[in-house]
């Protein structure tokens, strides 16, 4: 065959590990290079295995900024990955407004976060807060001797279904390890979120033993699980984030008072605005990578802003005469609960670094006190109180029949 042209004598290509013969069974037995050719030439070497794909898509989330308008959703979850002390995120709208896709569109936008090398989840900056004793002897001496205890990682989105079992979500027994006579307890989705971003959608139609192991254990950043005679201890820093429909179900009112940001998300009311979201959709369902690559230069600047803000928000202060500006606002309101200020400082802060600036200045409490303060009032008396005016309708009713 011309152009398949021999390999120059002495040289002699290496066998495929696929041939039928092994290279060193072929090797014994050859006269000659002739012979090592023909023994390979045509022989002997399995066909390449047709490989059937994974049937796996990749996902490839619509992308956070293309979605049309909804400011108020957008900035509450960006302040969110900014800021996790602010307390996460509650989106609150009918279907089809875009909660879900935007959540996920957070994907490409998550920040770098520090991910222990060791086992035990150590940190530096646990032996920073807690001392040596706070990680485990093999970081002590790998901290002394000036070596990393973490790697920079982007974090993730970790989604809690509804499905879910409390097992499933605190951890529990590890059944593989419980068939070699071992006890062992196995992480749970909280303890897979530690310093990741945890959504919960359809919040407000889980179990409440799994709602309340959620909360307990994003206020105090860790759980114990005791499983028998095993117990163990989880860090769960995570960035929460829930969505609920509220024509689907109620939400305890002290389980929306845990929530730092509350959106209420609306469709889009405008024409152009709708007909612009289904171009956008319409698009993305065609080609999704093509969509996401339109995107790719302003998603990617908005990766590194928020990062930047992270960097900053430790610098970000809180000025005095703003922070009374703040506490009157929430007195006006009558606001009982505390987390009502932590909110709403924490969410400005965020503000600011996302700005650059260093000093949180009314006009930033102004852009999110509303999601800050909205639906934090009693929802007791507020129910009364709506109540008390709707039979007070119908009394009024009944008595103009008469
Ligand atoms: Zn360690």
């Amino acid at each position: 065959m011309e152009g398949n042209s021999l390999p120059p004598a002495g040289e002699v290509q290496p066998l495929p590990e696929t041939a039928t013969e092994t290279s060193s069974q072929i090797s014994s037995g050859v006269r000659s290079l002739r012979d090592l050719i023909d023994r390979v030439v045509g022989k002997g070497l399995t066909p390449p295995q047709v490989q059937e794909d994974s049937g796996i898509a990749e996902v490839i989330p619509f992308p956070f900024l293309a979605i049309v308008n909804q400011y108020e959703m957008k900035m509450a979850l960006l302040l969110a990955l900014i800021n996790p002390a602010m307390g996460g995120v509650l989106l609150i709208g009918p279907r089809g407004t875009g909660k879900t896709t935007a959540v996920r569109g957070l994907l490409d936008l998550l920040p770098l976060v520090p991910k222990s090398l060791c086992y035990y989840g150590c940190l530096p900056e646990d032996i920073e807060t807690m001392g040596m004793d706070a990680v485990c002897p093999d970081c002590a001496r790998k901290y002394a001797e000036g070596k990393p205890l973490a790697v920079m990682d982007r974090a993730r989105l970790v989604e809690l279904p509804l499905n879910a079992r409390l097992e499933d979500v605190i951890g529990g027994i590890d059944e593989r390890a419980a068939l070699h006579q071992r006890l062992r307890l196995q992480r749970g989705i909280l303890a897979q979120a530690d310093r990741n971003v945890l959504y919960v959608d359809e919040v407000n139609l889980l179990n409440d033993d799994i709602v309340d192991a959620l909360l307990d254990a994003a206020a105090q950043g860790s759980y114990t699980v005791r499983r028998g005679p095993v117990s163990a201890t989880y860090r769960s820093r995570f960035i929460l984030i829930g969505s609920m429909n509220p024509e689907e179900g109620h939400l305890r009112p002290q389980i929306q008072d845990r929530f730092g940001l509350r959106v209420i998300v609306r469709g889009l009311d405008n024409d152009e605005e709708r007909l612009e979201a289904y171009r956008r959709v319409k698009a993305y369902l065609a080609n999704p990578r093509l969509t996401a690559a339109q995107y790719r230069l302003e998603t990617e600047i908005a990766r590194e802003e928020i990062q930047l803000a992270r960097e900053l928000l430790p610098k970000v202060e809180l000025p005095d005469e703003v922070a009374k500006v703040g506490l009157k606002w929430i007195k006006e309101l009558g606001i009982d609960s505390l987390r009502a200020e932590i909110t709403l400082f924490e969410a400005a802060r965020a503000f600011a670094a996302a700005d650059s600036r260093q000093v949180v200045e009314v006009s930033d409490l102004k852009q999110v006190a509303p999601m800050a303060l909205r639906l934090r009032k009693s929802s007791f008396m507020s129910d009364y109180l709506s109540q008390q005016e709707e039979e007070q309708v119908q009394l009024k009713a009944i008595m103009e029949q008469t």
